[in-house]
């Protein structure tokens, strides 16, 4: 069985990683679609389609699983009643869907998909606007992220980008 599983991972973190971690553990394969891949270089969405498969395949790959994971991006289209016949244009095909965003279940369960709602893992603790938050302020973030999301964070300098897009000192 083939699953489906959609975020904005801005950026990758341990909630998202643990909700795919538990998925992988009931899919033969599953398709990670990057969502809202036209967005990048704002406070709400840092980080480009192409930095987000950095984060989240490296940081997958030290879950070590043998699962094929094939990690797409996926633009809005702004036009939802569309939207799932777009996601099945872009990615292989897939029999089960996991979400808990209301919106995404609905259009995919109208579509006659098995929908799966997963709870992030520590929701409290982990939350991509207090991560974006905390990047700005000069806090602690890093232990919010697999190791490998932080150095590809690093790599590209993803806190000096959000302290400019600020306006503030890097
Ligand atoms: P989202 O709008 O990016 O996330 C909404 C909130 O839900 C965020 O706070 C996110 O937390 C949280 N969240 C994500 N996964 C969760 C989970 N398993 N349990 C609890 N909370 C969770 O939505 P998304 O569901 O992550 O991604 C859906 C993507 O599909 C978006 O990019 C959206 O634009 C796209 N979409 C497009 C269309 C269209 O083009 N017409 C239609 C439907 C959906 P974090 O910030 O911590 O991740």
């Amino acid at each position: 069985m083939r699953g489906f599983f959609i975020g904005r991972f801005q950026p990758y973190h341990f909630g998202h990683h643990e909700v795919i971690r538990r998925i992988l553990e009931e899919v033969d394969e599953l398709i990670i679609g990057i969502g809202s891949a036209q967005e990048s270089h704002t406070l709400e969405n840092p980080f480009t389609a192409g930095e987000r498969i950095l984060m989240i395949s490296k940081a997958i790959e030290e879950l070590n699983t043998g699962k094929r994971i094939y990690i797409v991006p996926l633009e809005d289209i702004y036009r939802n009643s569309l939207w799932v016949s777009h996601v099945r244009s872009m990615v292989p095909p897939f029999e089960v869907v996991y979400s808990n965003n209301p919106l995404v279940i609905r259009l995919f369960r109208e579509a006659g998909f098995k929908v799966i709602s997963t709870k992030l893992y520590r929701r409290f603790e982990y939350q991509g606007t207090e991560i974006r938050k905390r990047m700005l302020n000069g806090e602690d973030w890093e232990s919010l992220v697999p190791r490998a999301v932080a150095e590809v964070i690093k790599e590209i300098d993803g806190i000096g980008r959000i302290r400019e897009i600020a306006n503030r000192d890097a």
